[in-house]
């Protein structure tokens, strides 16, 4: 197969540019499924092609596992696309969640193979998928919430849990997927026949979470169904108070979909009460870290003082330093690619 048309190759600044000036609105999704897939290579690229046709623009994971995918479509080319997917025995029937708020959330399609949909790195000895943690509705897990000894974990990574978050859920802190779950069991140690609830952003990562936790030994475990993005549905549709506070991070160009108006995060250069992630505008860094608008102003959109000075030298220069280990200003100055210690560093 040609392998041009299975791959966008188009530079980054032009893409973007091309979405600014499309004349149709794009409605923002997400799926997953765990599901026996053969040959992720060949679905992959059989997916992409016809994706790709209908204008998708996305990130899709598909491996031996199944398929998770966060994805824009075209207004008109709607009914088309949930034919497609449901075209295939492995995806029919698949629930498909829409983004509480839509926006320009991505620019390209991304279809990639991967050894798990969700990177835990666990053993397979670890979880099995044949025996899950009982799905809840929004209502059923306000109200498990309430029980005696009833305790909510975030299964997302930490810097999502800043910027919004269930009232009194436990933040595991660390920074990556492949830490989370021997850090929640470690955590939880103790409380083996407790209720516990677990969210995340759409369902995915509780589904397995929840199968290691049972396989490790815990009795009494739930799920929100379909996660924060159906939780916000519901609570919307049906009136329910929402015990899910502020932002829900969201790994496109919008970074974020607020639920309510709380702004529960903390800029990390100042403290002041703030709520949006910025990547580094410093090329060579890229921190993902939370900003206030000040911050922002003063900064140039950048992480600190030394990135604001490195990103403002003409970009030949930049290429220059960025080949000496010495002179580079990037991330690597941080412990922690995602939760940076800005405060600490400025002092
Ligand atoms: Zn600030
Ligand atoms: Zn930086």
């Amino acid at each position: 197969m040609n392998k041009d048309i299975l791959y966008n190759k188009k530079d980054r600044k032009i893409l973007k540019k091309e979405l600014a000036a499309e004349s149709f609105n794009r409605i923002t999704c997400s799926f997953y499924r765990y599901v026996a897939i053969e040959n992720p290579s060949l679905s992959r690229d059989t997916l992409y092609k016809e994706w790709n046709q209908l204008q998708i623009f996305g990130r899709v994971y598909i491996s031996h596992e199944g398929i998770n995918a966060q994805v824009s479509c075209p207004e008109h080319k709607w009914n088309s696309f949930i034919k497609s997917i449901n075209s295939y025995d492995a995806f029919k029937g698949i629930p498909v969640k829409r983004a509480v708020r839509d926006g320009r959330s991505f620019y390209k399609l991304v279809i990639k193979v991967k050894k798990e949909i969700v990177a835990y790195k666990i053993s397979d000895e670890d979880y099995d998928m044949g025996s899950v943690g009982s799905h809840l509705n929004a209502q059923e897990f306000n109200d498990r919430l309430e029980k005696e000894n009833a305790i909510a974990v975030d299964m997302r990574n930490y810097y999502e849990s800043e910027v919004g978050k269930f009232e009194e859920a436990i933040i595991p802190d660390v920074d990556t997927s492949r830490e989370l779950l021997p850090a929640v069991k470690k955590m939880l140690n103790g409380r083996e026949s407790d209720p516990i609830l677990l969210y995340c952003t759409g369902g995915i990562r509780c589904e397995k979470a929840s199968s290691y936790l049972i396989k490790n030994g815990f009795k009494n475990v739930s799920q929100l169904n379909g996660g924060i993005i159906q939780y916000a549905h519901e609570v919307q549709e049906k009136g329910i108070r929402s015990k899910f506070r502020g932002k829900n991070f969201v790994f496109d160009e919008r970074m974020g979909e607020s639920i309510t108006d709380d702004v529960i995060g903390k800029c990390h250069q100042c403290n002041t009460p703030a709520d949006s992630h910025i990547d580094c505008g410093n090329d060579a860094c890229h921190i993902l870290f939370i900003q206030c608008k000040k911050c922002n102003t003063t900064y140039d959109g950048c992480c600190s003082k030394e990135c604001k000075e490195f990103a403002s030298l003409p970009i030949e220069e930049q290429r220059v330093l960025r080949k000496d280990p010495q002179k580079v200003v990037s991330k690597s100055r941080y412990s922690s690619k995602i939760k940076p210690k800005l405060r600490e560093l400025r002092n």
